[in-house]
């Protein structure tokens, strides 16, 4: 028996097999105790994205197109992507995993990241998997970054190697929930550095984190590892915050 099977055999004694979201529908610990119900009300992204932050837009664009925010603001990473939006079950979800250290309803979040990783597994094309790392006390006093489970999925999903020890949080940046882009952008500047030894030349990267919003946590990690000499970074996010963003890129036409 794997380490994995022992730990959900532990969570079956804890929780019984009911949806975890609305604590009526059976649900199994496979499912990470989401019913099938509470998963059809999970939003994926099916829309038109901008090419390289990929934030949606209404309407049927076939040719490969850059929103405002990405052609003006040059962000240092290539493509970001995300297979669903921050709303509704999933959104519980992850500020539960984020908050109250819950691992449960990692088995669903595995799904999610290996289906994305089936649509964008040629958008990456990446050697190395590194998560966005959390300030040092931040992760003692949660105990866990659940970026770094995620990234280590996602490493095993593509076949390439996942490194913990490439990128380091050194600033205590203040919770970005109600800041503008402007601020989150300022809130970020000099809040990650590269670890001493970590050989980054032509290395294609792919960065893995919970959420994106506006993406300048992803920027400010992408901007240090291109500046180490790094090919190219992308960035995977299980979920894409929806408020801000829809606000400022605007069609080019
Ligand atoms: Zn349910
Ligand atoms: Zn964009």
């Amino acid at each position: 028996m794997y380490l994995d099977d022992w730990i959900r055999s532990s969570w079956a004694i804890i929780y019984p097999e009911v949806c975890q979201i609305c604590n009526e529908r059976r649900a199994n610990p496979d499912d990470g105790y989401v019913c099938e119900n509470c998963i059809s009300k999970i939003t994926f992204i099916n829309k038109s994205i901008c090419d390289q932050c990929g934030n949606t837009f209404e309407g049927n664009l076939t040719e490969c197109f850059n929103c405002s925010d990405c052609t003006f603001g040059r962000p240092h990473y290539k493509h970001a992507r995300s297979p669903c939006t921050l709303e509704g079950p999933l959104q519980t979800l992850i500020h539960r995993n984020k908050y109250t250290q819950s691992q449960w309803m990692e088995p669903l979040f595995g799904t999610l990241i290996k289906n994305a990783l089936s649509k964008y597994r040629s958008t990456f094309s990446v050697e190395i998997v590194l998560a966005v790392p959390l300030y040092p006390a931040k992760q003692r006093e949660r105990g866990y970054n659940q970026s770094t489970w995620l990234a280590k999925i996602a490493a095993k999903e593509l076949g390439a190697e996942f490194r913990g020890n490439i990128l380091k949080r050194v600033k205590p940046t203040e919770t970005q929930t109600r800041m503008s882009r402007r601020d989150r952008k300022e809130n970020m500047k000099g809040a990650f550095k590269i670890c001493t030894g970590s050989n980054l030349a032509n290395k294609r990267l792919l960065l893995v984190d919970d959420v994106i919003t506006t993406g300048a946590t992803i920027d400010a990690c992408a901007k240090v590892l291109m500046e180490a000499g790094a090919e190219s970074v992308c960035a995977l996010t299980l979920a894409r915050g929806i408020s801000r963003p829809f606000l400022t890129c605007e069609l080019p036409f």
